[in-house]
């Protein structure tokens, strides 16, 4: 344990009383007024619907826009996004940003990652916050870029009275308005921000704990499809903190990944552009290369020579297909330098670079197959 955890750092008494009441509501008012008055169907709406605008504001916007700058956003978008993030009372858009940039810059690092997983699940999960700790000081320069935006720099300014009242105010509003003032102000104000505080900070409690390592294990980030379900989408984080520039954390088509989802729709109706995407290329090397990790780990238990000789004939071969891609991308350079590529020569390239992907993802299944079957506990 370091210095700073020893002596206790100062209780933060305001998010303390927060967390504390919400969940207090949350488990016994809550449950009593459904149970003695009953909920209309607009309090459940309101609930879901402010549940959902809160991960996207947070997700697509305080998380992919801002922090890493995944894609540009027209600013219609960004208010959007600055409003419902607001909601969900987690501080503005430039003291989470500079913080999360902090969490990807010294990831694991229990001294100077605000949320390291290093210091246990509770203080992942929500433990950083209650108390004045050092590793959670916020340094305003890494978030030079954004006070530039005029809109993260209204949010900042107006930041609490502009998250009062999107969680007391809207709700309250709108209870009355369809005659359900207390329903709607429980469900869709209280337990709506429980709930989504702690499918929130499940991103850095159980998305650095459960699930695999596609690809890197330089960290502690786990990709989970349960976990991604929870948390609208950011629980492919074993991919995030590896390509933490990509607009997408779910990249399979498959992977249920809400804000990659809301932020092609965007896209589509032009609020948002240049989605930045990692070459497919880089996302297949990577998983390849975590593959002969675990396929070399293993063997170096077994020390099984056919095999060995077998997984070099493959990492050669992988090298190959890597300098090949290399010299690809620099012929890539080097022509349209000197000219606009015509578009046979861009089809041309194209080509060449699908047969380079498919070789790795060939070579992925015959790795993964080749790990397999040298037959060891779970545990390497
Ligand atoms: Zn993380
Ligand atoms: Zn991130």
């Amino acid at each position: 344990m370091t210095d700073q955890h020893a002596s206790k750092a100062p209780r933060h008494w305001g998010v303390i009383t927060v967390f504390v009441l919400t969940a207090l509501i949350s488990v016994t008012l809550v449950p009593w007024y459904g149970f003695s008055e009953g909920y209309s169907g607009w309090a459940w709406v309101f609930a879901v619907l402010f549940l959902y605008l809160n991960g996207i504001g947070i997700g697509s916007g305080y998380h992919r826009l801002w922090s890493h700058r995944a894609y540009k956003a027209h600013w219609s978008l960004r208010l959007f996004l600055a409003v419902w993030g607001a909601q969900a009372l987690q501080n503005s858009i430039l003291v989470w940003s500079a913080r999360h940039r902090m969490h990807h810059r010294h990831v694991d690092d229990n001294d100077q990652d605000p949320y390291s997983i290093g210091r246990g699940f509770w203080y992942a999960h929500i433990g950083w916050m209650l108390r004045n700790y050092p590793a959670g000081a916020v340094n305003m320069d890494l978030v030079k870029d954004l006070q530039r935006d005029p809109i993260a720099a209204w949010q900042h300014r107006w930041y609490w009275p502009l998250t009062l009242f999107m969680n007391a105010g809207v709700p309250l509003l709108l209870g009355w308005a369809v005659g359900d003032l207390w329903g709607v102000f429980l469900l869709a104000g209280v337990l709506r921000l429980f709930v989504n505080h702690h499918f929130t900070f499940f991103i850095n409690s159980l998305a650095h704990m459960w699930g695999r390592q596609p690809y890197s294990d330089e960290h502690t980030a786990k990709d989970n499809w349960f976990i991604s379900i929870l948390t609208y989408g950011e629980g492919y984080h074993n991919f995030h903190h590896t390509f933490q520039n990509d607009y997408r954390n779910g990249v399979r088509w498959w992977q249920f990944d809400l804000n990659k989802w809301f932020i092609s729709l965007c896209s589509m109706a032009g609020l948002a552009s240049e989605l930045k995407r990692v070459p497919h290329f880089k996302i297949l090397r990577a998983r390849l290369a975590m593959e002969f990790k675990r396929a070399n780990r293993r063997l170096q238990v077994e020390k099984d020579h056919n095999w060995r000789d077998h997984l070099e004939r493959e990492y050669a071969q992988f090298m190959d297909t890597v300098k090949q891609w290399q010299a690809l991308q620099m012929e890539k350079v080097s022509v349209g330098k000197q000219r606009l590529l015509q578009r046979w020569e861009r089809v041309d390239f194209r080509t060449r670079l699908k047969s380079l992907e498919y070789l790795l993802k060939m070579q992925h299944k015959r790795v993964a197959h080749l790990a397999l079957l040298v037959k060891l506990p779970k545990t390497l």
